[in-house]
């Protein structure tokens, strides 16, 4: 048995890189001054996150003036989108429809039933198999929409959606609508810009790509700024262009920066990488005799990081339990989402049973992982596969 830990849960969340760690020093040291503060010590934080502004802009592919908003992470980021959007103009309240996906992150999920609750008609795209229904979606893409809210890459199954496709529908067919997308699990990971997609906004985590916890961004196109398409979710000293007041956090902003210049110089290396243990995962979950009843739950088109799969009969609280005692870390749906005893929306959606998505477990892959660390998941799950409990009946 190995004696080291393996991460397998990237998704969940990173561990931080010496650059972001590095950065994050340092600007508690020397950079410690308010932003807001107008003497120099302020301006100096001000400058050392306006330049963190221009890295992201920058990763975004943004050539034109967008706005960072800078926030506390993706939920956050996610919360305000929608709110901020549903809420920008007295008429979308009666009655303005959202359409989503199937599955989104709970940070998306759970403010569009609030905004159902107030009025608002939501209308989730099927995401069955891992694709969505372009069907549907142009069916349900009528002029009342006012925003369309989709993830870029399913963080449960690692599904990458083509919303380039949906910006060309929405913008045909709905005028009032914009686009926003929690890009999360898709920042670094896969190559997409702004312009690429056709957002209006996006949503970006740093400690999905080694930067701290608890930092992140949403990116807001200058139409959407002019138009006054979006209003401040957090109310107070008007920080962040008055859509997020709160001082900024300004060592977790320069960490962020660091990840991100570290994510942006590593990106092709790193995701071919991932690809590459992704690639040669699957392979032997398929080829290993005693992992013939794993069943892989793989999307048409996948980003690099993410396998989902089902183990018939064995629950995967159990199957997590039994790795984690081994060292091996992965996650049951979403960590987030797995402090409730919810089935995973995302997986109901993919098409599985409630009870093969109480079965299933996600790997996900980081930078330092290694072909070995998946030869010894294997081994370990193979074990698993042949002593743990299984759930009986049908
Ligand atoms: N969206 C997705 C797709 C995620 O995977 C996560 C993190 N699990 C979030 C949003 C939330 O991000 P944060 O943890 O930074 O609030």
């Amino acid at each position: 048995m190995q004696n080291r830990e393996i991460y397998l849960d990237n998704s969940a969340t990173t561990r931080i890189c010496s650059a972001a760690l590095a950065a994050y020093v340092e600007a508690s040291e020397a950079h410690w001054g308010n932003p807001s503060s107008r003497h120099s010590r302020g301006k100096d934080a001000e400058d050392l996150i306006s330049g963190v502004r221009a890295d992201l802009r920058a990763a975004l592919g943004d050539t034109g003036n967008g706005t960072v908003v800078f926030t506390a992470g993706g939920t956050e980021a996610n919360n305000l989108a929608v709110f901020g959007r549903a809420l920008s103009k007295p008429r979308f309240a009666r009655g303005g429809k959202i359409l989503t996906t199937a599955g989104e992150h709970s940070s998306i999920a759970q403010p569009l039933a609030a905004l159902r609750d107030k009025g608002f008609r939501v209308v989730e795209i099927p995401t069955r198999g891992g694709a969505l229904d372009m069907e549907v979606l142009r069916a349900e893409m009528t002029p009342d929409v006012i925003l369309v809210t989709m993830m870029l890459v399913n963080n449960e199954t690692g599904a990458l959606y083509d919303l380039a496709a949906v910006s060309r529908v929405m913008r045909a067919q709905s005028r009032d609508a914009v686009l926003h997308t929690d890009a999360t699990q898709a920042f670094l990971k896969v190559p997409f810009t702004v312009k690429s997609l056709g957002a209006d906004m996006v949503t970006v985590s740093s400690h999905k790509i080694e930067g701290p916890k608890g930092v992140g961004a949403l990116w807001v196109s200058p139409e959407l700024i002019r138009t006054r398409g979006l209003v401040a979710h957090a109310l107070g000293g008007g920080q962040e262009g008055g859509l997020r007041s709160g001082t900024e956090n300004v060592p977790g902003i320069a960490a962020f920066g660091a990840a991100v210049r570290r994510g942006r110089a590593d990106f092709q290396a790193e995701s071919a990488h991932l690809r590459e243990l992704r690639e040669y995962l699957t392979e032997q979950v398929r080829n290993t005799p005693a992992l013939s009843e794993v069943i892989l739950n793989l999307p048409p088109v996948a980003a690099p990081h993410i396998v989902s799969m089902t183990m018939p009969d064995i629950k995967s609280e159990t199957m997590l339990h039994f790795l984690s005692g081994r060292g091996i870390y992965v996650s049951s749906g979403s960590a987030c989402s797995s402090h409730d005893t919810h089935l995973s929306g995302a997986m109901l959606a993919f098409g599985l049973s409630d009870r093969a998505a109480d079965c299933t477990i996600r790997v996900s892959f980081g930078n330092r992982n290694t072909r070995e660390d998946v030869d010894l998941f294997l081994a370990a799950l193979s074990d698993g596969v042949g002593s743990l409990i299984r759930v009986k009946g049908r």
